[in-house]
């Protein structure tokens, strides 16, 4: 059976297949911006995204994952002058703090991880496609924007009133219209390259139309383009970014290549509420990863928690939730102890990846398995996981192996750990980060650093085993 997904754009639950004539799947979904470290909304969705691609790949499919950095733009720019840092070492140290969290919450790293600085040459080369097809203009200042009234179905995803669309590059006031986040009663003609201002400092490069720098939604135009084609299979993100975007995105591509269809299915995840209250900076309840570790809390239970909710509902996280969350592995490992030796499994093989591919069968599991691949209904999914850890009858031999390997087949397209929290708190923080960046130099095909950071970590007394889509840290 096909992985079945809620989209966006249809507003229909479709079936996920790889097309006849593609390799993989091809996944794009928006990445950080590196201004901060990241809170535990951001992860909900990156983890979201996370689970889907574990579930497809469990399922049988190839995926080609794409995640972005967004490494340029008002807030990067704000913070590297406040920082009095270059933009560069100011958004490294903050990519750096982000894989060391992903790499703490059991995030696969993603295959490709391009930055917008680095694309801006393909950015411009958009721009330029867009106006010699007449969907953009320079404006005096050297700016260039989209025309919106040019591209006939703008507006498709969030299925906006056109009626109420303006061709504009300033607003009433006689400002630019150069903001990268705007509501939809605002919805204008959009920034694609923003001329120079004196508070950019040193962070501009030369173009066309004069010096300046990209808006902040061509650059995911430009790198699916790159990395992924003019169409490409789901593209995902939390949902606040559907409009506007999203809708942005659509709307360059397809009226820079011409060709409709950019992505075939859109993944959009719902907001997170923290003790019932919406995020926000003043309330203080961005929790980061951080701040739950000091509190005690692991990211394996932080991770539990997050994807403890449907991803198409509102989730309030609750440190209520995370305690919860700890009490249920706490109980799958007393499980999983209970039927290991009835298996004849040790608790090196259930958590070594081996078990899992030992055998294709889910045993009891098959029904939570069913839920994952139905609009990837995690909450069902651990429902009926704990349906069968509740049952009062122990399994035969043959049934207690099944069961194990489904289990440890589906703690795998969950991305959740049994029985190590100790060993994951005992990896030195600067550790982790040195793997985390050593696996990045590698993606990148920088293998100069990547040997350097394999020696770092040798003399630290440390040393790295790589797996096809990831990799361990282990003591030497
Ligand atoms: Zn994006």
């Amino acid at each position: 059976m096909p992985v079945f997904l809620h989209d966006t754009m249809s507003r229909e639950l479709r079936p996920l297949l790889t097309k006849p004539d593609k390799a993989s799947f091809g996944m794009y979904c928006c990445g950080p911006t590196v201004y901060g470290p990241a809170h535990i909304g951001n992860f909900r969705t990156f983890i979201l995204q996370d689970v889907l691609r574990r579930t497809l790949e469990a399922s049988g499919i190839k995926v080609k994952h794409v995640r972005n950095i967004t490494d340029v733009d008002d807030k990067t720019i704000r913070g590297a002058l406040a920082a009095g840092q270059s933009l560069a070492t100011f958004t490294q140290g903050w990519t750096d703090k982000f894989h060391k969290d992903c790499t703490a919450l059991g995030l696969l790293p993603p295959h490709i991880e391009p930055g917008a600085v680095v694309h801006i040459p393909q950015q411009v080369a958009m721009i330029e496609a867009l106006i010699k097809r007449g969907h953009a203009y320079v404006a005096k200042d050297g700016s260039v924007y989209f025309k919106v009234c040019s591209c006939s179905d703008y507006g498709k995803l969030s299925h906006l009133d056109r009626s109420k669309l303006q061709t504009q590059d300033t607003n009433s006031a006689g400002q630019a219209n150069d903001a990268d986040e705007y509501d939809r009663e605002s919805a204008n003609d959009f920034a694609l390259w923003k001329a120079y201002k004196p508070e950019d400092g040193e962070n501009f490069w030369p173009s066309p139309w004069g010096k300046g720098r990209p808006g902040w939604h061509i650059e995911c135009s430009a790198m699916s383009l790159e990395h992924l084609g003019a169409t490409f299979d789901l593209h995902g993100g939390g949902v606040d970014l559907c409009f506007p975007h999203h809708e942005n995105e659509i709307a360059q591509t397809e009226c820079a290549t011409g060709i409709k269809g950019f992505a075939a299915h859109w993944f959009h995840s719902a907001h997170l509420l923290v003790e019932g209250d919406k995020m926000s900076k003043s309330k203080g309840n961005l929790y980061t990863l951080e701040q739950l570790i000091e509190k005690g809390f692991t990211p394996n239970e932080v991770r539990y928690a997050l994807i403890s909710g449907h991803y198409r509902t509102p989730l309030n996280f609750t440190l209520h939730g995370v305690e919860n969350a700890r009490s249920a592995i706490a109980k799958l490992e007393r499980w999983v102890d209970r039927i290991l030796p009835v298996a004849g499994f040790s608790r090196a093989e259930f958590v070594a990846p081996q078990v899992h591919e030992l055998q294709t069968t889910w045993g009891r599991f098959a029904p939570a398995w069913e839920a994952l691949q139905n609009d990837l209904n995690i909450p069902g999914c651990l429902g009926q996981i704990f349906t069968v850890v509740g049952e009062r009858e122990d399994p035969t031999p043959a049934q207690a192996r099944q069961d194990v390997c489904g289990l440890a087949k589906l703690l795998q397209a969950l991305g959740l750990v049994l029985f190590v929290a100790k060993a994951e708190a005992a990896i030195p923080v600067e550790v982790a980060e040195l793997g985390a960046r050593r696996w990045a130099a590698k993606q990148g095909k920088d293998f100069a650093a990547a040997d350097q950071l394999r020696k770092d970590l040798s003399a630290l007394g440390w040393t790295m085993l790589d797996r096809k889509d990831g990799y361990d840290l282990k003591k030497a």
